[in-house]
């Protein structure tokens, strides 16, 4: 199943175009994003059962998937080639900061540079349906609503260059949290452990790499995050970034106004980030 934001409503999107939630389930599920996840496990098992006419929707309108978490997770360090670019050394638990959610945003984002120091990130994101605390590792795929794109988009003088890092606030800009195009839920994958992500920067490919690499994978991330806090319906997860980000080049390449970031994933597809000058 795909699940897109239309205007602010949930809707299923089919290749024939988007079908609204609300309408077609009568008032039972729906309008708002949130209130499908709030009541995933019900909405799960009535999607095979919804009827209408899909409408078809400009891919360019569609907001954020969960476009109101009330928690955003970024776990970083997650793939061994960025740990060795970024000479950091292999955590043993997940390295995990916030990104505040004021900082989420669609899949078709402007972002005005607020310094000459913002680095790209391409991640699979992980969407949280049911959630929990305590979440064994065989519950741990069905408490997740399914996947979609992000870019941790971040500022390194903020996040590294101080006395003291800031990760979170680095990484919570405004705009900082591009999402989308859609929500797909993990049984429309072949493998939903080896999901394919590229981030091509003015039609050049920067990063190229697949999801079975991840230090520590999508259940385990569950797992470890539930033991600590709950996890809510619509809670969005980054789950890391490999190589090929800007400040590991030689010199630093940070964005530029007018620079234009497409983010893709195999399967779920891709979502443009534009920069501009402040
Ligand atoms: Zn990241």
């Amino acid at each position: 199943m795909k699940l897109a934001n239309v205007h602010g409503r949930a809707a299923v999107a089919t290749d024939d175009g988007v079908i609204d939630v609300e309408m077609a389930s009568e008032g039972r599920f729906g309008p708002s994003m949130r209130s499908v996840y709030d009541q995933w496990s019900a909405f799960r098992d009535w999607v095979p059962s919804a009827t209408g006419t899909p409408l078809t929707v400009d891919p360019a309108t569609l907001g954020a998937p969960s476009p109101e978490p009330r928690q955003v997770f970024g776990v970083g360090a997650n793939y061994l080639d960025h740990v060795e670019e970024a000479r950091a050394t292999r955590p043993t638990t997940p390295v995990v900061f916030t990104k505040f959610p004021t900082c989420i945003t669609g899949p078709n984002t402007v972002v005005v540079l607020p310094s000459a120091s913002i680095d790209w990130e391409a991640e699979l994101v992980i969407v949280v349906g049911t959630g929990g605390h305590l979440i064994p590792p065989e519950h741990a795929w069905d408490a997740i609503a399914g996947f979609t794109i992000g870019q941790d988009l971040s500022d390194r003088v903020l996040q590294l260059n101080y006395d003291r890092p800031q990760f979170s606030l680095a990484k919570s800009l405004p705009g900082f949290g591009p999402t989308g195009p859609v929500l797909v839920t993990t049984d429309e994958f072949a493998d939903p452990d080896t999901m394919h992500v590229r981030c091509v920067i003015n039609g050049r490919t920067r990063q190229d790499f697949t999801t079975d690499r991840l230090i520590f994978s999508v259940p385990n991330i569950i797992v470890e995050l539930s033991k600590i806090v709950t996890l809510l319906p619509g809670d969005i997860i980054f789950t890391g970034t490999s190589s090929g980000v800007g400040m590991i080049q030689d010199p630093p390449e940070y964005l530029q106004p007018g620079d234009e970031i497409v983010t893709s994933i195999d399967g779920i597809g891709s979502m443009t980030t534009r920069l501009v000058g402040a």
